[in-house]
């Protein structure tokens, strides 16, 4: 699943730079993840760093609509950094 930013965001920015994707920008008035770049994380980071900058509860989350095995985040963080 990509990760999904609510609208309890506080617009702070936190996030963005955590990003080893550069999935991260800033939206109409709360930051947006773009799902074609995130991949959880997977490959570079144990846990979402998204999630863990943000200063505010339950306000990065699971999108559900976009449920992705791990393989398939795995082979999106290969194509996003060639080697
Ligand atoms: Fe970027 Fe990782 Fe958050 Fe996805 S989970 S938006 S890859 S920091």
């Amino acid at each position: 699943m990509a990760m999904k930013i609510l609208d309890n965001c506080i617009d702070c920015g936190a996030c963005e730079p955590e990003c080893p994707n550069q999935a991260i920008e800033p939206g109409d008035g709360i930051y947006v993840i773009d799902p074609e770049r995130c991949s959880e994380c997977v490959g570079a980071f144990e846990t979402p760093q998204c999630v863990e900058h943000c200063p505010v509860d339950e306000c990065i989350v699971a999108d559900p609509a976009f449920q992705e095995t791990r393989e398939q985040l795995e082979r999106r963080y290969a194509q996003l950094h060639p080697a």
